[in-house]
Protein backbone atom coordinates (compact mmCIF):
# COMPACT_ATOMS: atom_id res chain seq x y z
CA UNK A 1 0.00 0.00 0.00
CA UNK A 2 1.62 3.17 -1.18
CA UNK A 3 1.74 6.59 1.78
CA UNK A 4 -0.46 8.56 -0.38
CA UNK A 5 -3.46 5.73 -0.29
CA UNK A 6 -2.80 5.65 3.68
CA UNK A 7 -2.69 9.82 3.52
CA UNK A 8 -4.77 10.96 0.34
CA UNK A 9 -3.77 14.06 1.65
CA UNK A 10 -0.63 13.93 0.19
CA UNK A 11 -1.12 12.76 -3.09
CA UNK A 12 -0.26 15.15 -6.40
CA UNK A 13 -1.60 13.93 -9.07
CA UNK A 14 0.83 15.02 -12.10
CA UNK A 15 -0.35 16.70 -15.38
CA UNK A 16 -0.51 14.05 -18.07
CA UNK A 17 2.57 15.08 -20.28
CA UNK A 18 4.03 13.75 -23.27
CA UNK A 19 7.58 12.22 -22.78
CA UNK A 20 10.63 13.32 -24.58
CA UNK A 21 14.79 12.44 -23.72
CA UNK A 22 17.10 15.29 -22.57
CA UNK A 23 20.30 13.45 -23.43
CA UNK A 24 19.42 10.35 -21.23
CA UNK A 25 17.18 12.09 -18.90
CA UNK A 26 13.78 11.50 -20.01
CA UNK A 27 11.09 14.79 -19.23
CA UNK A 28 7.44 13.97 -19.04
CA UNK A 29 5.51 11.49 -18.62
CA UNK A 30 5.92 9.60 -15.49
CA UNK A 31 9.87 10.65 -15.78
CA UNK A 32 10.93 12.33 -12.31
CA UNK A 33 10.89 15.83 -12.08
CA UNK A 34 14.24 16.66 -13.37
CA UNK A 35 16.25 19.60 -11.32
CA UNK A 36 18.14 22.02 -14.01
CA UNK A 37 20.91 24.73 -13.33
CA UNK A 38 22.62 27.10 -15.67
CA UNK A 39 26.30 27.90 -15.31
CA UNK A 40 27.50 31.38 -15.17
CA UNK A 41 31.10 31.37 -15.95
CA UNK A 42 32.41 32.15 -19.63
CA UNK A 43 31.14 28.79 -21.24
CA UNK A 44 34.97 29.57 -23.38
CA UNK A 45 36.73 28.74 -19.95
CA UNK A 46 36.09 24.96 -20.32
CA UNK A 47 37.85 24.19 -16.88
CA UNK A 48 35.61 26.57 -14.70
CA UNK A 49 32.10 25.90 -16.64
CA UNK A 50 32.98 21.83 -16.27
CA UNK A 51 33.79 22.76 -12.63
CA UNK A 52 30.61 24.14 -12.57
CA UNK A 53 28.94 21.76 -14.43
CA UNK A 54 30.35 18.35 -12.19
CA UNK A 55 29.84 20.48 -8.36
CA UNK A 56 26.49 20.91 -9.50
CA UNK A 57 26.16 16.97 -10.83
CA UNK A 58 27.47 15.90 -7.42
CA UNK A 59 24.41 17.99 -6.04
CA UNK A 60 22.27 16.69 -7.91
CA UNK A 61 21.43 18.38 -11.12
CA UNK A 62 19.90 15.95 -13.24
CA UNK A 63 20.70 18.55 -16.45
CA UNK A 64 22.86 21.94 -16.58
CA UNK A 65 22.69 24.93 -19.44
CA UNK A 66 24.94 26.39 -21.19
CA UNK A 67 24.73 30.09 -22.60
CA UNK A 68 26.45 30.23 -26.27
CA UNK A 69 26.38 33.43 -27.41
CA UNK A 70 29.53 33.31 -29.60
CA UNK A 71 31.48 30.72 -31.47
CA UNK A 72 34.01 30.43 -28.75
CA UNK A 73 31.65 29.41 -26.23
CA UNK A 74 29.99 26.80 -29.03
CA UNK A 75 33.81 25.84 -29.54
CA UNK A 76 34.10 24.85 -26.06
CA UNK A 77 30.69 23.43 -25.95
CA UNK A 78 32.17 20.26 -27.68
CA UNK A 79 34.97 19.39 -24.57
CA UNK A 80 32.05 19.78 -21.81
CA UNK A 81 29.84 17.97 -23.65
CA UNK A 82 31.94 15.33 -23.73
CA UNK A 83 33.38 15.45 -20.48
CA UNK A 84 30.55 16.09 -18.71
CA UNK A 85 27.97 14.04 -16.33
CA UNK A 86 24.92 15.22 -17.38
CA UNK A 87 23.34 16.69 -20.38
CA UNK A 88 23.59 19.83 -21.66
CA UNK A 89 21.57 21.89 -22.65
CA UNK A 90 22.87 24.60 -24.90
CA UNK A 91 21.12 28.08 -24.46
CA UNK A 92 20.67 30.48 -28.10
CA UNK A 93 19.76 33.66 -28.43
CA UNK A 94 18.72 34.87 -31.64
CA UNK A 95 21.50 33.24 -33.71
CA UNK A 96 20.62 30.10 -35.31
CA UNK A 97 24.03 29.37 -36.74
CA UNK A 98 24.87 28.56 -32.98
CA UNK A 99 22.33 26.38 -32.70
CA UNK A 100 23.14 24.34 -35.55
CA UNK A 101 27.04 24.63 -34.13
CA UNK A 102 25.42 23.66 -30.98
CA UNK A 103 23.93 20.80 -31.87
CA UNK A 104 26.60 19.22 -33.69
CA UNK A 105 29.33 19.73 -30.62
CA UNK A 106 27.37 17.46 -28.82
CA UNK A 107 24.49 19.78 -26.37
CA UNK A 108 21.56 17.10 -25.52
CA UNK A 109 19.26 20.13 -26.23
CA UNK A 110 18.33 23.81 -27.59
CA UNK A 111 16.84 26.54 -25.63
CA UNK A 112 15.95 28.28 -28.54
CA UNK A 113 12.43 30.14 -29.64
CA UNK A 114 11.92 29.08 -33.45
CA UNK A 115 9.92 32.28 -33.92
CA UNK A 116 12.83 34.77 -32.86
CA UNK A 117 15.88 32.99 -35.08
CA UNK A 118 14.51 34.57 -38.78
CA UNK A 119 13.45 32.59 -42.04
CA UNK A 120 11.82 29.48 -42.90
CA UNK A 121 14.66 28.15 -44.34
CA UNK A 122 17.37 28.78 -40.97
CA UNK A 123 14.36 27.12 -38.85
CA UNK A 124 14.58 24.48 -41.33
CA UNK A 125 17.87 23.85 -40.71
CA UNK A 126 18.18 24.54 -36.96
CA UNK A 127 15.39 21.56 -36.96
CA UNK A 128 17.28 19.12 -39.29
CA UNK A 129 20.48 20.33 -36.98
CA UNK A 130 18.69 18.94 -33.84
CA UNK A 131 17.09 15.80 -35.46
CA UNK A 132 20.30 14.93 -37.02
CA UNK A 133 22.13 15.22 -33.68
CA UNK A 134 19.59 13.79 -31.14
CA UNK A 135 18.59 17.29 -29.52
CA UNK A 136 15.20 17.96 -28.47
CA UNK A 137 14.55 21.76 -28.00
CA UNK A 138 13.19 24.01 -25.27
CA UNK A 139 11.02 26.94 -26.16
CA UNK A 140 11.55 29.32 -23.39
CA UNK A 141 9.03 32.36 -23.92
CA UNK A 142 9.78 35.06 -20.81
CA UNK A 143 7.20 37.74 -20.11
CA UNK A 144 10.10 40.28 -20.24
CA UNK A 145 10.95 39.49 -23.97
CA UNK A 146 7.49 38.94 -25.83
CA UNK A 147 7.57 39.08 -29.27
CA UNK A 148 6.53 43.18 -30.31
CA UNK A 149 2.87 42.27 -32.04
CA UNK A 150 1.52 40.46 -28.72
CA UNK A 151 2.62 43.47 -26.42
CA UNK A 152 0.38 45.85 -29.28
CA UNK A 153 -2.08 43.09 -29.10
CA UNK A 154 -2.45 42.41 -25.31
CA UNK A 155 -1.45 46.09 -24.20
CA UNK A 156 1.44 44.84 -21.62
CA UNK A 157 3.20 41.00 -20.72
CA UNK A 158 0.17 38.86 -19.52
CA UNK A 159 -1.10 35.20 -19.10
CA UNK A 160 -3.02 35.42 -22.78
CA UNK A 161 0.02 36.86 -24.40
CA UNK A 162 2.97 34.19 -22.97
CA UNK A 163 0.70 31.47 -23.88
CA UNK A 164 0.00 32.71 -27.13
CA UNK A 165 3.13 33.04 -28.49
CA UNK A 166 4.53 29.60 -26.64
CA UNK A 167 1.72 28.10 -29.00
CA UNK A 168 3.12 30.00 -32.18
CA UNK A 169 6.11 28.68 -31.34
CA UNK A 170 5.16 24.77 -30.88
CA UNK A 171 3.27 25.51 -34.36
CA UNK A 172 6.62 26.37 -35.94
CA UNK A 173 8.13 22.75 -34.78
CA UNK A 174 5.34 20.65 -35.07
CA UNK A 175 4.80 22.40 -38.93
CA UNK A 176 8.37 20.79 -39.12
CA UNK A 177 7.41 17.52 -38.06
CA UNK A 178 9.28 18.17 -35.06
CA UNK A 179 8.06 16.84 -31.32
CA UNK A 180 10.76 16.35 -29.06
CA UNK A 181 10.45 19.65 -27.36
CA UNK A 182 9.36 20.91 -23.98
CA UNK A 183 8.35 24.73 -22.86
CA UNK A 184 8.52 27.29 -20.61
CA UNK A 185 6.47 30.39 -19.52
CA UNK A 186 8.30 32.30 -17.15
CA UNK A 187 7.95 35.49 -15.30
CA UNK A 188 9.88 37.31 -12.32
CA UNK A 189 6.34 37.96 -11.09
CA UNK A 190 5.12 35.26 -9.23
CA UNK A 191 1.29 35.65 -10.21
CA UNK A 192 1.96 35.91 -13.89
CA UNK A 193 4.28 33.10 -13.99
CA UNK A 194 1.70 30.62 -11.81
CA UNK A 195 -1.60 32.00 -13.93
CA UNK A 196 0.66 31.73 -17.84
CA UNK A 197 1.65 28.13 -16.50
CA UNK A 198 -1.69 27.38 -15.58
CA UNK A 199 -3.09 27.99 -19.00
CA UNK A 200 -0.25 26.59 -20.61
CA UNK A 201 -0.82 23.29 -19.30
CA UNK A 202 -4.44 23.24 -20.45
CA UNK A 203 -2.98 24.31 -23.71
CA UNK A 204 -0.45 21.50 -24.65
CA UNK A 205 0.67 18.06 -23.66
CA UNK A 206 4.16 19.19 -24.23
CA UNK A 207 6.86 18.57 -20.46
CA UNK A 208 6.58 22.01 -19.14
CA UNK A 209 10.01 23.39 -17.78
CA UNK A 210 9.28 25.69 -14.46
CA UNK A 211 10.66 28.55 -13.31
CA UNK A 212 10.86 31.99 -12.05
CA UNK A 213 13.06 34.06 -13.85
CA UNK A 214 14.95 36.57 -12.37
CA UNK A 215 14.22 35.55 -8.63
CA UNK A 216 16.87 37.36 -6.66
CA UNK A 217 19.61 36.48 -4.59
CA UNK A 218 19.64 33.34 -2.41
CA UNK A 219 16.94 34.29 -0.24
CA UNK A 220 14.32 36.15 -1.77
CA UNK A 221 14.80 34.08 -4.71
CA UNK A 222 14.35 30.63 -2.63
CA UNK A 223 11.53 32.03 -1.00
CA UNK A 224 9.84 33.56 -4.62
CA UNK A 225 10.46 30.15 -6.09
CA UNK A 226 9.36 27.74 -3.46
CA UNK A 227 5.99 29.83 -3.61
CA UNK A 228 5.81 30.09 -7.52
CA UNK A 229 6.95 26.60 -8.38
CA UNK A 230 5.59 25.28 -5.03
CA UNK A 231 2.27 25.97 -5.94
CA UNK A 232 2.18 24.73 -9.85
CA UNK A 233 3.99 21.70 -8.69
CA UNK A 234 1.67 21.00 -6.01
CA UNK A 235 -1.17 21.20 -8.91
CA UNK A 236 0.57 18.50 -10.88
CA UNK A 237 2.13 20.96 -13.44
CA UNK A 238 5.79 21.10 -13.96
CA UNK A 239 8.00 17.82 -15.22
CA UNK A 240 11.72 19.81 -14.96
CA UNK A 241 12.31 23.02 -13.05
CA UNK A 242 15.57 25.71 -12.59
CA UNK A 243 15.39 27.72 -9.64
CA UNK A 244 17.17 30.79 -10.32
CA UNK A 245 19.38 32.75 -8.03
CA UNK A 246 21.96 35.37 -8.22
CA UNK A 247 23.68 32.55 -6.58
CA UNK A 248 26.27 29.62 -7.32
CA UNK A 249 24.35 27.56 -9.73
CA UNK A 250 25.14 24.70 -6.89
CA UNK A 251 22.51 26.69 -4.33
CA UNK A 252 20.06 26.56 -7.17
CA UNK A 253 20.36 23.06 -7.45
CA UNK A 254 19.30 22.36 -3.82
CA UNK A 255 16.68 24.84 -3.36
CA UNK A 256 15.49 22.92 -6.33
CA UNK A 257 15.81 19.25 -4.74
CA UNK A 258 14.20 21.12 -1.62
CA UNK A 259 11.45 22.02 -2.88
CA UNK A 260 10.77 18.36 -4.62
CA UNK A 261 11.60 16.97 -1.44
CA UNK A 262 8.88 19.21 0.72
CA UNK A 263 5.97 18.10 -1.77
CA UNK A 264 7.42 14.31 -1.51
CA UNK A 265 7.85 14.52 -4.83
CA UNK A 266 11.50 13.73 -4.86
CA UNK A 267 13.72 12.25 -2.74
CA UNK A 268 17.79 12.50 -2.19
CA UNK A 269 20.13 12.60 0.73
CA UNK A 270 18.99 13.29 4.14
CA UNK A 271 16.35 15.40 5.08
CA UNK A 272 16.57 16.89 8.27
CA UNK A 273 14.05 18.21 10.42
CA UNK A 274 14.84 19.68 12.97
CA UNK A 275 13.50 22.80 15.46
CA UNK A 276 14.30 26.19 15.76
CA UNK A 277 15.42 26.07 19.60
CA UNK A 278 14.42 27.57 22.17
CA UNK A 279 15.51 27.84 25.89
CA UNK A 280 14.28 24.35 26.45
CA UNK A 281 17.13 23.09 24.17
CA UNK A 282 19.30 20.71 25.63
CA UNK A 283 22.39 20.79 23.52
CA UNK A 284 23.01 23.90 20.55
CA UNK A 285 20.50 22.74 18.12
CA UNK A 286 21.38 25.92 15.33
CA UNK A 287 25.20 24.83 15.74
CA UNK A 288 24.66 21.33 15.47
CA UNK A 289 22.09 21.28 12.55
CA UNK A 290 24.70 23.73 10.37
CA UNK A 291 27.70 21.34 11.27
CA UNK A 292 25.45 17.93 9.95
CA UNK A 293 24.13 19.34 6.77
CA UNK A 294 27.87 20.10 5.78
CA UNK A 295 28.92 16.44 7.14
CA UNK A 296 25.62 15.04 5.82
CA UNK A 297 26.19 16.58 2.05
CA UNK A 298 27.82 12.98 0.42
CA UNK A 299 25.06 11.00 1.21
CA UNK A 300 22.62 10.52 -1.62
CA UNK A 301 20.51 7.87 0.19
CA UNK A 302 17.23 9.25 0.88
CA UNK A 303 16.56 9.04 4.59
CA UNK A 304 14.94 11.31 7.28
CA UNK A 305 16.83 12.53 10.59
CA UNK A 306 15.17 14.51 13.29
CA UNK A 307 17.44 16.45 15.57
CA UNK A 308 15.38 18.58 18.68
CA UNK A 309 15.78 20.52 21.42
CA UNK A 310 13.95 18.77 23.87
CA UNK A 311 11.36 16.04 24.26
CA UNK A 312 8.44 18.28 23.95
CA UNK A 313 8.83 17.87 20.33
CA UNK A 314 11.39 15.17 20.09
CA UNK A 315 9.90 11.84 20.51
CA UNK A 316 6.95 12.99 18.35
CA UNK A 317 9.43 13.91 15.67
CA UNK A 318 11.74 10.59 16.02
CA UNK A 319 8.81 8.40 15.24
CA UNK A 320 8.44 9.87 11.63
CA UNK A 321 12.17 9.56 11.23
CA UNK A 322 15.07 7.04 10.65
CA UNK A 323 17.24 8.35 13.02
CA UNK A 324 16.45 11.11 15.75
CA UNK A 325 18.12 12.51 18.49
CA UNK A 326 16.46 14.79 21.24
CA UNK A 327 18.03 16.57 23.94
CA UNK A 328 17.84 15.86 27.25
CA UNK A 329 19.69 17.47 30.47
CA UNK A 330 23.00 17.06 32.30
CA UNK A 331 24.79 16.89 28.53
CA UNK A 332 23.21 14.38 26.94
CA UNK A 333 20.22 13.74 25.16
CA UNK A 334 18.46 10.19 23.37
CA UNK A 335 18.84 8.91 20.15
CA UNK A 336 16.09 7.00 18.36
CA UNK A 337 16.77 4.52 15.87
CA UNK A 338 13.58 3.80 13.21
CA UNK A 339 11.26 5.90 15.39
CA UNK A 340 12.25 3.66 18.77
CA UNK A 341 14.43 4.51 21.67
CA UNK A 342 17.67 3.15 20.93
CA UNK A 343 20.55 4.80 23.14
CA UNK A 344 21.99 7.49 25.28
CA UNK A 345 24.42 10.00 23.90
CA UNK A 346 26.41 13.06 25.36
CA UNK A 347 26.08 15.96 23.43
CA UNK A 348 30.04 15.82 22.94
CA UNK A 349 30.38 12.82 20.80
CA UNK A 350 26.40 13.33 18.72
CA UNK A 351 27.54 14.98 15.60
CA UNK A 352 30.59 12.16 14.74
CA UNK A 353 28.08 9.91 16.31
CA UNK A 354 24.94 10.63 13.92
CA UNK A 355 27.35 10.88 10.92
CA UNK A 356 28.57 7.15 11.18
CA UNK A 357 24.87 6.06 12.23
CA UNK A 358 23.27 8.15 8.88
CA UNK A 359 26.66 6.67 6.76
CA UNK A 360 25.80 3.00 7.93
CA UNK A 361 21.94 3.24 7.55
CA UNK A 362 22.71 4.63 4.40
CA UNK A 363 24.89 1.76 3.32
CA UNK A 364 22.49 -0.60 4.67
CA UNK A 365 19.93 0.70 2.21
CA UNK A 366 21.85 0.37 -1.15
CA UNK A 367 22.87 -3.05 0.06
CA UNK A 368 18.99 -3.81 0.33
CA UNK A 369 18.35 -2.27 -2.95
CA UNK A 370 21.56 -3.79 -4.77
CA UNK A 371 20.24 -7.34 -3.53
CA UNK A 372 16.92 -6.69 -4.45
CA UNK A 373 17.63 -5.86 -7.96
S1 LIG B 1 11.49 21.13 20.59
FE1 LIG B 1 12.04 21.91 22.60
S2 LIG B 1 13.93 23.04 22.24
FE2 LIG B 1 13.00 22.76 20.26
S3 LIG B 1 11.81 24.63 19.98
FE3 LIG B 1 10.43 23.08 20.81
S4 LIG B 1 10.46 23.42 23.00
FE4 LIG B 1 12.24 24.49 22.17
Amino acid sequence: MSLNSVRPWRTIERRKSRQIMVGKVPVGGDAPISVQTMTNTLTSDVKATLDQVIRSAEVGADIVRISTPDQDSTRALREICRESPVPIVADIHFHYKRAIEAAEAGAACLRINPGNIGDAARVREVIKAAKDHGCSIRIGVNAGSLEKHLLEKYGEPCPEAMVESGLDHIRILEDNDFHEFKISVKASDVFLAAAAYQALAEATDAPIHLGITEAGGLTTGTVKSAIGLGNLLWMGIGDTLRVSLSADPVEEVKVGFEILKALGLRTRGVQIISCPSCARQGFDVIRTVEALEKRLEHIKTPMSLSIIGCVVNGPGEALMTDIGFTGGGAGSGMVYMAGKQSHKMTNAQMIEEIVRLVEERAEAIEAAQNAAE
